[in-house]
C-alpha cells in the first residue's frame, strides 16, 4: 500500500471515465497516491479532490500539456500547478479552442476521402471536456468505419495520415514555463516515446525538473536508462498508468507500480 499512480486522465480531456470513478477504482486498487493530469485541462481536479477525500487516497493536481520540437510532439506533465491561476487557466483555454478548430479540419479531411462524421457526433462523444483524436476515434468505431483504435490511428489519425491536422505549434520552452509559472513542476512525459534523448539537456535548460520514468510504453531497459539519466541530470523520477479508461489503449491503473518516495520527492520540490 504504499503504492502511487501519478499519470491518469478523466473526461475531462480523452479518459472514458470520471474523475469520481477514477478516484473510486484506484481507492479500491490500494493506491496511496494519483495524480490527474489530463490534457490541458485542470477542469476535473476538483471533483478528484473531493472524491480522494471520501476514500481517504490522495489526489495530485496535474495536467498534460502538449508540445511541438520541430514536428515532434512532445509532452509535459506539469504538478501541482495553481488550478485556480487566471493566466495559467487562460492559456489552457486557448489550448482547448485550438483543439475544436483542428476537430473541425480533421472531419473536413475525412469527409474529403468518403468519411462523413459530423462535428455534433464528437462533441457529443467529448462532451464538455478537452477535445481529442480519441474522441474521434471513438465515433470512427462506432460508425464502423475502423474496428478499433490501432485501425483508427494508423489508417486516419496518426501523424501523416489523411486526417491529421497538427496543433497550434507551442515550443517545448513555453510549455515548460506555463507550467512553471503557474508554480508546478514539469516533467517530461514518456521519453521512451520520441526515441531522441539528446533534447532533454535543451529542456533543463528550460526549467524541466522531471522525467516520467516508469510508463506503460517503456521496456525494462527503457525504465533502467531513464532512471539513469535522471539520476546523472538530478531530475526528479516520476511515472504512471497513462490510464485512459477501461478497454482504452493505457487501461490498469497503479501499472507499472511506482513508490510514494517519488511522491514525497516532488513535493519537497514545490517547497523549494
Ligand atoms: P490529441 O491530444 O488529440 O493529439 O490525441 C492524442 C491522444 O491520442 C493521446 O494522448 C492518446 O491518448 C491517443 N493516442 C495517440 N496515438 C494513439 C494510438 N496509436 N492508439 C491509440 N491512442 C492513441
Ligand atoms: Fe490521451
Ligand atoms: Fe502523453
Ligand atoms: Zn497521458
Amino acid at each position: 500500500m504504499d503504492k502511487v499512480d501519478l499519470h491518469l486522465h478523466t473526461t475531462a480531456s480523452d479518459g472514458t471515465e470520471t474523475p469520481r470513478d477514477v478516484v473510486k477504482k484506484a481507492a479500491e486498487s490500494n493506491i496511496r497516491a494519483i495524480a490527474i493530469t489530463d490534457h490541458d485541462s485542470v477542469s476535473g481536479i476538483d471533483e478528484a479532490l473531493k472524491e480522494g477525500k471520501k476514500h481517504n487516497i490522495e489526489v495530485v493536481p496535474g495536467v498534460e500539456i502538449s508540445s511541438y520540437c520541430n514536428d515532434q510532439e512532445i509532452h509535459f506533465l506539469g504538478y501541482y500547478p495553481q488550478i485556480d491561476n487566471f493566466r495559467f487557466l487562460k492559456n489552457l483555454q486557448k489550448m482547448r479552442d485550438d483543439r475544436f478548430s483542428r476537430m473541425q479540419k480533421m472531419i473536413k479531411k475525412l469527409k474529403a476521402i468518403g468519411i462523413n462524421i459530423n462535428f455534433s457526433e464528437v462533441c457529443q462523444e467529448a462532451k464538455e471536456s478537452a477535445l481529442g483524436r480519441p474522441h474521434l476515434a471513438r465515433v470512427l468505431i462506432k460508425k464502423g468505419y475502423v474496428k478499433d483504435f490501432t485501425e483508427a490511428f494508423t489508417k486516419f489519425l496518426g501523424k501523416g495520415k489523411p486526417a491529421y491536422v497538427q496543433r497550434k505549434k507551442l515550443s517545448p520552452a513555453k510549455a515548460i514555463t506555463l507550467i512553471l509559472k503557474a508554480g508546478g513542476v514539469p516533467v517530461l512525459a514518456h521519453p521512451g516515446l520520441y526515441k531522441n534523448d539528446s533534447l532533454i539537456r535543451q529542456f533543463i535548460k528550460d526549467g524541466l525538473r522531471g522525467i516520467e520514468v516508469f510508463h506503460p510504453i517503456h521496456s525494462r531497459w527503457e525504465t533502467i536508462r531513464y532512471k539513469l539519466i535522471a539520476r546523472y541530470y538530478n531530475l526528479l523520477i516520476t511515472g504512471g498508468s497513462d490510464y485512459h479508461g477501461k478497454g482504452e489503449q493505457f487501461s490498469t491503473i497503479g501499472e507499472p507500480p511506482v513508490s510514494y518516495r517519488n511522491l514525497q520527492l516532488l513535493k519537497k520540490e514545490i517547497k523549494k
